[in-house]
């Protein structure tokens, strides 16, 4: 891989990485944004031509429907009558369902596989990761007949604190309004997730887990379904004894619900020139515990092991919730725009841990999962510019949907998934074109008349006020909360992760050494994740390998995973980056600063069990 000068601009002492130039970069490691066109199917994916002649997939683009059942899922006598939905998101599936069931009819011409939902993790919700406290609203409007006992929730928030940490002290604050939790419940996203799949499949959804989906097909100028990864192939795409290739999986309407970094909905919005503001990223690194004394509070903290002097644009804060009586979920969340090289969101989790208020909750405990996920910060501010376009829309994580004060997404994404099968299972409907012009617009209507939009428009500037530092931004985040988002007035901008300067400090930061018992390495953090992936899988991981030691230096501590290591390079500043691929985690957070995670195999990366 070449490095490509024009792209890596330094700017004093600190390397830059331009969001314009963020694209330019990628492009040339051979990872760009491609079309193929061959019999009126556009395939667009996100590799470049290196990996296309690496796995040797020069038939990549058979002809339309040709490899229709050469996969894993046979999906019965598929034609062109016959429709797909290929629905991944589970709230989405369990709605379709829903409303299939009460029309036969419309199911009946759908064909045997009306609504599919695939899944990369090799059971469903094995890659799902959150806090979690959950807003029950969606879940009651999904299953009107359930109570929340029926709900897959491990107790409701009966009493919560928000501190202000210093190293040794630990003040109690007022809780702004979004941080409110009472009438919400603690749960395990992949509890939730497996008990959606359940119900998806009780109403017929075809759940379809270790498939990832690697190409958007798209056909005189719409979606028209998506092509899903070959397997066993080894780490230089040669095809082992256990190969099978991938099949393309043709769809009326295909629902993208991707969630963070969603690799087919990125390229969805490129070719449909839907994105025209950046969306901004903060990685999660989360740890369950069983612990001797339970926990009966929810606690959010903010100040350190953070800083809060502006140039550091350090925002987040930890989470602690308690999961039942034996266990404890943690977790640290830190936006990926702050600009010390140094900074790893993991060994800030492990520092957090030895703080008095920490340490007395996990005393005597031992750490049972771990595991680490980005967010899309941007909210409303980075929404696309439309949620739909012919043949898909976009749900969840992936439009952004996530009110980041009150770290809540779980209900959007269900929502909006919701509000997606609605439009879609109108749309197929008879008499109606699913891809017309126009047949999805519907979607977008839905979610601007819905609280999702309300929501997150009050709360729009709270996140990107933080750029003025932790003080300053606290003081527009209180008049903006306190406003309903009517003060300020004007959208702040936000600015690509990738576009701010990184440097590495005078006194680099110092995380507490290991000590295996409250404090861990990042290997042995990666091992309690339960990560699948093959030491001989092909790399999925996109970077240039040689770059200012800076960057790489960013590269390997913002990695939580241990997936780069740097080493001088030629004796000047460049660093050589070594990639073990085989650690990582699926969190997406090297897409959001320079690099990319490209979609591994399915069943590939963590299997997460309580996360
Ligand atoms: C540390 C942390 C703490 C959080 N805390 C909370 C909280 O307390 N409360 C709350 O409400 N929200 C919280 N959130 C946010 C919340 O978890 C997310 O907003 C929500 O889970 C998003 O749901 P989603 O369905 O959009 O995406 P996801 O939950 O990420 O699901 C996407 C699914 O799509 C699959 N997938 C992706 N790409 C492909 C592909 N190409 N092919 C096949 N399958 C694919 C993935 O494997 C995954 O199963 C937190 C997030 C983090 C990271
Ligand atoms: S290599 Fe994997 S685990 Fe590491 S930052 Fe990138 S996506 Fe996350």
């Amino acid at each position: 891989m070449s490095r490509p000068a024009e792209s890596l601009a330094p700017s004093g002492e600190q390397y830059e990485l331009r969001s314009g130039d963020h694209r330019a970069i990628v492009t040339e490691v051979g990872a760009t944004l491609r079309h193929y066109s061959v019999h009126g199917v556009d395939v667009i994916d996100r590799f470049g031509a290196d990996e296309r002649s690496s796995d040797g997939r020069g038939q990549v683009l058979a002809p339309w429907p040709n490899r229709l059942d050469a996969g894993r899922y046979r999906f019965g006598d598929h034609d062109a009558r016959a429709a797909l939905e290929k629905a991944a998101g589970l709230a989405a599936a369990v709605r379709a369902g829903q409303l299939l069931e009460e029309r036969p009819e419309l199911a009946e011409r759908l064909g045997d596989v009306p609504v599919a939902v695939l899944d990369k993790g090799r059971t469903p919700g094995a890659h799902l990761l959150s806090g979690a406290v959950v807003n029950p609203r969606t879940f009651r409007q999904l299953f009107p007949g359930m109570t929340t006992r029926d709900f897959p929730f491990q107790g409701a928030v009966t009493s919560e604190g928000v501190y202000y940490l210093t190293r040794r002290s630990a003040i109690r604050i007022p809780a702004p309004p979004p941080m409110w939790n009472h009438g919400n419940y603690v749960g395990s996203v992949d509890e939730m997730g497996r008990w959606l799949a359940e119900r998806a499949e009780e109403l017929g959804v075809a759940v379809i887990p270790e498939t990832s989906a690697t190409h958007l097909l798209v056909q005189g100028g719409r979606v028209v379904g998506v092509r899903t990864g070959d397997k066993g192939r080894g780490r230089d795409g040669e095809e082992l004894p256990n190969f099978e290739p991938g099949s393309d999986l043709r769809a009326r309407v295909t629902i993208l619900a991707e969630g963070t970094q969603g690799h087919l909905t990125g390229v969805a919005l490129d070719r449909f020139g839907l994105q025209s503001r950046p969306q901004v990223w903060a990685l999660g690194v989360k740890e369950v515990w069983e612990v001797e004394r339970p926990l009966h509070r929810v606690i959010h903290t903010m100040g350190w092991p953070l800083r809060g002097a502006p140039h550091r644009r350090e925002f987040g804060g930890s989470f602690v919730y308690p999961m039942g009586e034996g266990r404890v979920a943690l977790g640290m969340v830190v936006g990926l725009d702050h600009t010390d090289s140094t900074l790893s969101v993991h060994d800030l989790l492990q520092e957090l841990k030895t703080h008095p208020k920490i340490r007395k909750i996990l005393r005597g405990g031992t750490r049972v999962a771990w595991g680490a996920k980005t967010i899309p910060e941007g909210g409303y501010l980075a929404f696309p510019d439309r949620f739909h376009m012919p043949g898909a829309m976009i749900a969840g994580d992936g439009a952004g949907f996530v009110n980041v004060p009150a770290l809540k997404g779980i209900h959007y994404a269900m929502r909006t998934g919701m509000l997606a099968a609605g439009t879609a299972v109108d749309a197929v409907g008879p008499g109606r074109t699913a891809w017309a012009p126009g047949a999805l617009a519907g979607y977008d209507e839905a979610i601007r008349a819905d609280y999702v939009w309300r929501d997150l428009k009050r709360v729009r500037n709270v996140r990107a006020g933080f750029k003025y530092g932790f003080w300053r931004g606290a003081a527009l985040a209180g008049m903006s909360i306190t406003s309903f988002g009517k003060f300020p007035r004007r959208d702040f901008a936000l600015e690509s992760d990738a576009g701010v300067p990184v440097g590495i400090p005078k006194a680099p930061r110092r995380y507490p050494a290991p000590d295996g018992t409250l404090t861990f390495d990042k290997l042995s953090s990666v091992y309690l994740s339960g990560n699948r992936t093959r030491d001989d899988a092909p790399n999925h991981i996109r970077i240039q390998q040689q770059v200012p030691a800076r960057l790489g230096e960013t590269w390997a501590q913002m990695c939580p995973a241990h997936v780069y290591e740097t080493a001088a390079e030629g004796g000047g500043d460049a660093v050589n980056v070594e990639i073990t691929a085989s650690n990582c985690v699926q969190c997406g957070a090297i897409t959001a600063k320079g690099g990319r995670l490209t979609i591994p195999e399915g069943g590939d990366g963590p299997e997460y069990t309580v996360m």
